[in-house]
């Protein structure tokens, strides 16, 4: 097995555990998880919701994603943000293709590597985070993985 087979084995199980993450979330239309993992620890984690104190609900009557909802990255980085620790030199692990937003709050915060399974019908994101110099790769999970 080469570095790189080790790297992507590796790469797919914090995937699977993001993935897994993900379930946390009380959104409908989505469950996306993040993971932030430094030096071979995770760090921090996040899933999409509401902010602290509102209630557990994402969706307006439309069924429609409230604007107030927080994505799984911005809330793995905010939380970072109530620790000791910081995100400078780590790799973030997502479910779904990073949106514009997000991607402004990864660059932000020093990460060096994003990994996701899931395609988005957008790709400015992943488009801002390489001209950022962020590796960015796409990993496919099966229901296998
Ligand atoms: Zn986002």
């Amino acid at each position: 097995m080469t570095i790189e087979d080790k790297q992507t084995d590796l790469d797919k199980r914090y995937l699977r555990m993001a993935r897994i993450w993900a379930e946390n979330s009380y959104c409908k239309r989505r469950q996306v998880g993040a993971l932030i993992v430094k030096d071979k620890m995770i760090i921090s984690d996040g899933y999409n919701g509401t902010p602290s104190g509102f209630e557990n609900v994402c969706e307006d009557e439309n069924y429609v994603t409230k604007p107030y909802v927080l994505h799984a990255e911005a809330n793995a980085l905010t939380k970072i943000a109530r620790s000791g620790n910081n995100s400078d030199g780590a790799t973030m692990y997502v479910t779904d293709e990073p949106c514009i937003e997000c991607a402004k709050l990864i660059i932000q915060s020093g990460i060096r590597r994003v990994i996701y399974a899931r395609d988005y019908r957008l790709h400015d994101g992943v488009e801002l985070l390489e001209r950022a110099g962020i590796v960015v790769e796409h990993l496919f999970l099966d229901s296998n993985d």
